[in-house]
Order: C-alpha cells, then structure tokens, then sequence
C-alpha cells in the first residue's frame, strides 16, 4: 500500500465516523423536541383545564341563567342559575328546543343568527316549564340577551342571558287593572253627587259652599277621566287606536277654538302655523287631547303674562314629521325640565284651595299618546324666553300602510 491509498483509507474512516455522530446528535435533538411538545402539551392541557374552570366559576356567580349555544343550537356550556331555572335538568348537549318551549325564544335566536352585537327580546313560558321566582304558577316573563361570541374558540358560538321580569310584568298588570277598574268604579257614584249638587247650586246660587264641592267635584271628574284615557292607552293592544287619516290644522284649530275663551280672557296670541294639507294618519280623538293640553298648559301656566303661543309643523325631507307648540311664557325650571313627563309631575306643588288646577297628568297622556303613533317627544325651555315641546312623527305612509 502505497501513502496515497493510506491517506485516502484514513479520510473515509474520519468522515465515516463523523457521519455516524452527526446521525446520532439529530435522533437525540428529535428526541429532546419531542419530549418538549409533550411536555408543553400537558402544560397547555392543564392550563386549559385551569382556564374552563376559571370561566366556569365565573359564569356560576351570575344570579341570571346564562347558557352557551354551539353553532347547531345545542348546549355547551350553563351556569348555576341556569340549571336552577329547570329544577336541575341536565342541559348540556341537548338542544335548545327540547328544554325550553317557547316560540319567542326560538324565533329572537333565529332573527339575528350572523349580527356580533348584543340583541335582546322577550319571551314568555308556560306554567312549570321553568322555574321562576317570581311567577308562581302563572306564565313567568323573561328578558333574554343574545350575544354571538366565543368563550372556547369556536366562533359560532352564542351566548344567551335571561333575566326574570315576572314581578315586573304582573305589578304593571295589577296597577293598570287597578287604574282602569277604579277610574270606572268612581264615574257612577260620583255622577250622582255631582247631580244633586247641581240641583242644590240651582236653588241656591252663591252658597259658597256649594260652589267649592262642585269646583273641586270638577277637579276629581278630570282626574277620573284622565284615569280612563290612560287605561285605554295603555290597553292599545286590546283596542287598536283609528288610523284614519285626518287635517292636522284642522284639529289644531278646533282645539284653539274650544280654548278661545281662556285666550280671549288672557289676551294671548295664538299662531297654527301648519300647511293645509298636511294629514296625520292617526287617532283623531288623541290627537285632540295631545294639542288641547299643550296648548292649554301654555295659558294655564301663564295667567298673569300675556304670551304668544305657535304650533307648527312641517315634514321634513325623508318624510319625518315635526311639529312643535311654542310659547313665550314663564317657562319650566332646568331642574323640573326632566320628570314633566312623569305620572302627577307639577312644578309648582301647593294646591290652591279657590283655585282649580292641574293634576299633572296631561304631558303623561300626551306621552303616551304621541308614543302609540311610534312617536317621540321632547321639551326644552328658557325660562321667560321661549318653552318648546316637539313631536317627531314616523312617515305618514309607513304608518298608513301598517
Ligand atoms: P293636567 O294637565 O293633568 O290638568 P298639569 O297641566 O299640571 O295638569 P301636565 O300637563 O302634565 O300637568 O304638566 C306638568 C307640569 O309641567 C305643569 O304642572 C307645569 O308645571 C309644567 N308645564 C307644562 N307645560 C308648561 C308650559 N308651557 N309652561 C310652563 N310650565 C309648563
Ligand atoms: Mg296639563
């Protein structure tokens, strides 16, 4: 052998030998990878673990039932008040239509199925279907917010919030039902005292006593009819308002007209500035009490200032109409501007005992009223300089066509 062959020898048993470690330095890096995912993994699975936990006990300290709804409408996740709500059930995996039965339900989760913002409707159950804390053995009335987000990654998942509003739904029932049956209770018994005292005050004329019993007799007759009007209101569902279509100047006029002596007597100005042929679609009977007593608030508050009174309206370009009964009167103090609209609201508090005044029911029927033609109101005033109540109505057609 010669010294070339011997090198030649020498340099492949090297590199030989160098492959041989490089092969075993890449098995045992392969190994230590793999021994890292495994261990990240088992950290990830515990962490994950760790964080459902967390979550959970999060959700179970919410007092509303919360449930999580997977993409097919199937339970995935509930919390304590949840299961309480069907007498501990089991609920996970079973779908929504087999635990709870009511249509509002199903058809609220149906409507916005894509939107990512919070949406929230009523729904209404059946006697024993949930438990409700409030109901008893009557229909429980729920409030329910639906959220579609994800709390484990899955992106169609909802979320779902209820909240018990029975005792809400049945003190409202039993206020109205009181409202209504006691306004209408009260008409008979007092048409009858109200009957003698006229016959009483027709004999005897200037007995001042007479005349205080049927002023303040007055007084009650208003605060009942008042009653009433709020309770049919408040009833639309059962007695649909008219929608026939009417000539608003019309009816503004006719109520300045009814009003003229007051305005005579005050020398006040009033202005209807409204086209002629503007047409509300509504109930005309409403509309009368709406105008009559913006408009006789404006006087009544004004007795001892001569005033300027304006209702205008007009439609605005995408068919909004507006309108608004003005006046240049004492005005309504920035601290009472926000509760006129309250049930017996008054600013001025103290009853005069010769005087009849208001009940400060009417801007709460006027709100009402104004709002059951999908209405809004509002009022903004400086004292002395200017007091604005204005009325934005929905396009007439739309309404029409309803
Ligand atoms: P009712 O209308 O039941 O006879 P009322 O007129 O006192 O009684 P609202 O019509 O509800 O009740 O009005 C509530 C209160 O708002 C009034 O008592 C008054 O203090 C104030 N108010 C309403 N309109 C005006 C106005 N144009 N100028 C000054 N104050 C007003
Ligand atoms: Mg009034």
């Amino acid at each position: 052998m010669d010294f070339g062959h011997l090198l030649l020898g020498l340099l492949a048993l090297w590199l030989g030998g160098r492959a041989h470690s490089e092969r075993q330095r890449r098995r045992k890096q392969a190994t230590r990878h793999q021994e890292a995912r495994e261990d990240l993994n088992a950290l990830l699975k515990g962490k994950e673990a760790e964080v459902a936990s967390i979550r959970q006990r999060l959700i179970d300290i919410f007092p509303r039932p919360f449930l999580s709804l997977d993409g097919k409408g199937k339970i995935v996740r509930v919390n304590h008040a949840a299961r309480a709500l069907v007498n501990n059930r089991p609920l996970i995996g079973r779908s929504l239509s087999s635990i709870f039965l009511s249509k509002e339900l199903h058809e609220g989760l149906e409507k916005n199925p894509e939107t990512t913002e919070l949406s929230t409707f009523s729904a209404t159950f059946h006697p024993g279907e949930v438990v409700s804390a409030f109901a008893g053995n009557q229909e429980s009335h729920w409030k329910v917010d639906v959220l579609k987000t994800s709390l484990n990654g899955d992106p169609s998942e909802v979320q779902l919030m209820m909240l018990d509003v029975s005792r809400f739904v049945y003190t409202e029932q039993v206020r109205r039902d009181f409202v209504a049956n006691a306004s209408h209770e009260l008409r008979t018994p007092l048409s009858i005292i109200s009957g003698y005292l006229e016959i009483l005050h027709e004999e005897d004329p200037e007995n001042g006593y007479i005349n205080t019993m049927l002023a303040h007799l007055g007084r009650i007759n208003r605060i009942i009819d008042d009653m009433l009007l709020i309770a049919r209101l408040e009833s639309e569902k059962e007695a649909p308002l008219d929608r026939e279509p009417f000539a608003l100047r019309e009816c503004v006029s006719k109520v300045v007209e009814r009003l003229s002596p007051l305005i005579e007597k005050q020398n006040d100005q009033v202005q209807v500035l409204i086209p002629e042929d503007l047409t509300l679609a509504g109930d005309h009977f409403y509309w009368t009490q709406v105008f009559y007593n913006l408009i006789e608030n404006a006087l009544k508050q004004n007795a001892e200032n001569q005033i300027t009174i304006s209702i205008e309206a007009r439609k605005q370009e995408e068919g909004t109409i507006e309108i608004q009964v003005r006046d240049d009167g004492k005005g309504i103090p920035p601290n009472s501007l926000p509760y006129i609209f309250n049930r017996f609201y008054r600013v001025e508090k103290h009853h005069s005992q010769n005087k009849v005044r208001g009940t400060g029911l009417g801007l709460s029927i006027v709100k009402r009223a104004v709002e059951a033609h999908q209405g809004r109101i509002s009022a903004t005033s400086r004292p002395g300089i200017d007091t604005t109540f204005t009325i934005l109505l929905p396009p007439q057609d739309a309404v029409e066509g309803k």
